[in-house]
């Protein structure tokens, strides 16, 4: 491995291993020190609801189905985040896209850590 690849995050780094991905083919990655409480992924999905205590978001599951993934998909699109390019990241277990926002258009995993 070169320096270069060491420094390339994948999603499978992040969060364990969680349920099968046959049950739950999609993973959230919360940037949660990037938000600034603006609410507008609860606004849009249920999964994201804001935490009366910290006023910030918190997802209330970072596995979720095909069912859950279009209002997920779109909490990451509209989280204004990171001057706009968003702390909500969907992930494709499957393959290790991120699927969304993907401000890099190449479905890797958009984190700044
Ligand atoms: S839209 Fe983004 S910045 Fe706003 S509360 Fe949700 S996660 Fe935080």
């Amino acid at each position: 491995m070169s320096d270069l690849d060491a420094d390339v995050q994948t999603a499978d780094e992040y969060g364990g291993e969680g349920p099968p991905v046959a049950e739950k083919p999609y993973k959230i990655i919360f940037e949660a020190n990037a938000c600034f409480g603006a609410g507008k992924c609860a606004e849009v999905s249920d999964t994201w609801e804001m935490s009366i205590t910290t006023g910030m978001a918190k997802p209330d599951t970072y596995y979720i189905t095909e069912e859950d993934l279009d209002h997920n998909v779109e909490a990451a699109e509209v989280c204004p985040a990171k001057k706009g390019d968003g702390c909500i990241h969907i992930v494709d277990r499957r393959t290790d896209e991120e699927i969304a926002p993907d401000p890099h258009g190449d479905g890797t995993l958009s984190v700044d850590w």
